[in-house]
This record gives C-alpha cells, structure tokens and sequence, in this order.
C-alpha cells in the first residue's frame, strides 16, 4: 500500500486539527484526487486551471472557509486553510491557486472592508463567482514595497488608476484584484493604499503575458496594466488613504505562514513517494532502501521534516490564538521553504535518472518547489525582518 503523505511523519495530530478540520482535509484530499488531479496535466499544459474548477471549489465549501457565515463563509479559521492547502500539497495539485484566495485575498476584505463591502464581495468569493489576487509587484519594485509606482489619484467620487503590475498569482482568470497603489507618492508607505478592481467593471484594464515559469504551470502568473481605470471611491480598502502598507504588514504573517503550509504538505509527500520509490527499485541484487546511504539520508529528512511540523503546527496554534508575531511568521517561511528544497532535491536523486523524468511527480515538485523561496517576500528579506529582531 503506497504511503500516505499525512501519516509519513510519526506525529500525533495537534489539537486544532482534530475533529471538523481533519473532515475537511479527507474531503478536500478527495476533491483535489477526484475533481483536479485528473485533469492536472491539461492545466500544466493550458497553464492555469479552469473557471469551472473554481467553481466546483466553492460549490464544495472550499473557498473562503475562514470567512464568517454571515459573509457566504464556513465560519473557520486558519486551521481549516491549513487543511486544504496541505490536502493540495499532498495530492500535488500545488498550482491551483486558491490558498492565495482564501487565506489572502479573503482576508484583506474581511479585516479593512466596510460592511457593505463585505456583504457585495466575500459571498461571490465564497461561491468562485470572484477569484482573486493580490497586486503588490511591480517591473521595478519586488522586495522593496514602497517603490510602488502605481497611481491612484481622487477625481471627484472615483479613482483614476494607472500602472502595471507583474509577477501575479491568479492574474489570468482573476477578476477581483487588489492592487497596491499610491494615493500620495509625496508620502512613501504612508501615501500607499490598496483598491479593489473588479474587472469585470471596468474599462482600460487589461492583462498582459501568462508568464512562461519554470514550475507550477498550472498558475497563471501574469503582466497587468491599468490604464485610467476608473473605480468609485467606495473601493478604497479601509476608512481613509494612506492605511495600505500597515493593512500589507498586518496581513503578511498569515501569507508567510501559508506559504509554510505549502512546504511542509510538499515535504511530506515527497518522502512518501520517495519511501515507496526506493522500496520498489531494485540496484546490485537489492532494493535501493537496504543501501545504508539510503536508509540514512531519508533517516535525516524524516528527522528534519519532523522538526518542520512540530514547528509549523505550533506556528498555527499561536496564529490561531492571535499570537504568531511577524518574526516567527518570517522564519516559517524561510526555514521551512528553504527545508522544502532540500528535501526534494534530496528524494530526486534518490530516484536516479527517474527523477528527472518528468512522468514522474518528483521532477514537478522540484520545478514547484523553487518559487517557495522567492514569493511572499524572498528568503534574505525574511532573514532581514529576523536579523532586525535580535
Ligand atoms: C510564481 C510567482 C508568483 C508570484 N505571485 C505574486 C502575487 O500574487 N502578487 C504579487 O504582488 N507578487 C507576486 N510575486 C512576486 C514576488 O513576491 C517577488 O518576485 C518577490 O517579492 C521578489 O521581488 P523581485 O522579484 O522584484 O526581486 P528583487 O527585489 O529584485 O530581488 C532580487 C534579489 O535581491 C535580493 N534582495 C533584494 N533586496 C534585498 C535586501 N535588502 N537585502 C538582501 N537581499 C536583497 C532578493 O532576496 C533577491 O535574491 C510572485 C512571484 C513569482 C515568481
């Protein structure tokens, strides 16, 4: 019987996966194996799954779980995120992009929306009817935020956006985007703001290149360009200008920590593939797991993706208990993107030349796993935030 990912660590389960969230990591691991898995390869090939599947998501109660019930949510908190992007780990679905949807898009609606503004867009969030992203990126400003050049100038009861953003998650089929802008370049972070566009609304906005990456096909990871783009005042997250860069730190901790999700859900099925792999495989008279280099490298990983977990599940636990400060956040993901690498290019070379082939899934972990240590805020910008702490 092949191994199972969420067993492959000796671990009891933390308390806040106990009970309905482990309910909602089995079904949501049968609609990744039944619903996307299947159809993966056209995705990759495509690169970006479909409306549809979206659909199918909310339809299933897998988008906005955290989102109350009053807003079309399943009243869950970040345990219940965890659950469903560790089952999209654990299948391999790494590319459907709606971790980002749920455990940051949603969020920003929820914690700096007016009442009306959560009433007219978390439901449609919640239903796949909106899918979103998050603009932050642009040509000329990644790590460093405030460079953001693009413009948000008042004109009477609207906004008049102009700019371009790159790099974004979701950007394809997003059209609920929310953009980092500047509403008073004069004031750096404090003249940043963030707007929501539904695209569908207006007019000069349109979409560049689905951008050509090495790994996680299935994204669409696009160009955007605003050009005098035109929404109502009434779409300014928060109550006045100028709260953008505070509402993006306040909200980074829980990006970082999803993003350590991805990673420990992507460690552990790469040592249950790769458990099973050498077990199979046969060199000089016997199976690769009775050479001792083996049984000691995959004894190293085991060890380390222990500690991983047992870090992560106490990284939820305080997160969900309002104490994961932005420090720990940081070395979540950091340590455990940069775990993530190792780990799958160490089970890759216990494949042989099989793990570069890629029919098998340890090569398109190794091209997924790559971007772990660069998005969210690269790996030497969380070393900084850490170094700033001492
Ligand atoms: C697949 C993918 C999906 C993405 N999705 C999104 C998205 O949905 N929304 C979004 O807004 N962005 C997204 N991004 C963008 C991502 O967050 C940025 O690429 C990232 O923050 C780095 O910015 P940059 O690419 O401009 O690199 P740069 O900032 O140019 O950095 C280049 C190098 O310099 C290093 N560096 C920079 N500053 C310092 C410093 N002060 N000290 C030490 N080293 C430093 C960096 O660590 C890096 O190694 C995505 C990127 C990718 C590849």
């Amino acid at each position: 019987m092949a191994t199972n990912p969420a067993e492959v660590l000796s671990l009891p389960k933390p308390a806040w996966a106990a009970d309905e969230v482990g309910m909602l990591y089995d079904m949501a691991t049968r609609f990744m194996s039944e619903e996307i898995a299947p159809r993966y390869d056209e995705f990759e090939k495509n690169e970006m799954v479909d409306r549809e599947s979206w659909l199918k998501a909310g339809s299933a109660g897998l988008l906005c779980a955290s989102m109350p019930e009053e807003y079309g949510g399943s009243g869950g908190t970040f345990a219940h995120e965890s659950a469903i992007i560790e089952a999209i780990g654990h299948v391999g679905v790494d590319g459907f992009g709606i971790g980002l949807h749920n455990s940051i898009v949603a969020p920003y609606i929820l914690h700096y929306g007016s009442e009306e503004q959560k009433k007219k867009w978390l439901p449609r969030l919640a239903t796949g009817e909106l899918i979103g992203a998050i603009a932050m990126t642009e040509p000329g400003a990644g790590s460093d935020l405030q460079g953001v050049k693009t413009r948000a100038e008042k004109d009477g009861n609207q906004y008049k956006i102009n700019g371009s953003k790159t790099f974004i998650t979701n950007g394809q089929l997003a059209n609920f985007i929310i953009v980092v802008t500047k509403t008073d370049p004069e004031k750096g972070a404090k003249g940043t703001s963030l707007m929501v566009i539904e695209t569908e609304e207006v007019e000069g906005f349109e979409r560049g290149r689905n951008l050509d990456k090495i790994g996680l096909k299935a994204n669409d990871t696009s160009e955007l360009f605003f050009n005098d783009v035109r929404v109502p005042t009434s779409n300014l997250l928060g109550h006045e200008e100028g709260q953008g860069f505070v509402q993006l730190m306040q909200q980074l901790p829980q990006e970082r920590l999803q993003i350590g999700t991805g990673a420990i859900a992507m460690i552990e099925r790469a040592l249950a593939l790769t458990i099973d792999y050498v077990k199979e495989r046969k060199a000089f008279g016997k199976a690769i797991i009775d050479f001792q280099n083996t049984q000691f490298k995959l004894a190293e990983l085991k060890t380390e993706a222990t500690i991983g977990r047992v870090f992560y599940n106490d990284c939820v636990t305080r997160h969900i208990n309002g104490g994961l400060d932005p420090v720990t956040a940081s070395m979540a993901k950091y340590w455990l993107s940069d775990l993530q690498g190792k780990v799958v290019d160490e089970c890759l070379q216990l494949h042989g030349g099989y793990g570069y082939m890629n029919e098998y899934p340890i090569a398109r972990m190794f091209r997924d796993a790559r971007v772990q240590r660069i998005y969210g805020g690269t790996n030497e910008i969380m070393k900084l935030l850490i170094g700033r702490s001492l």
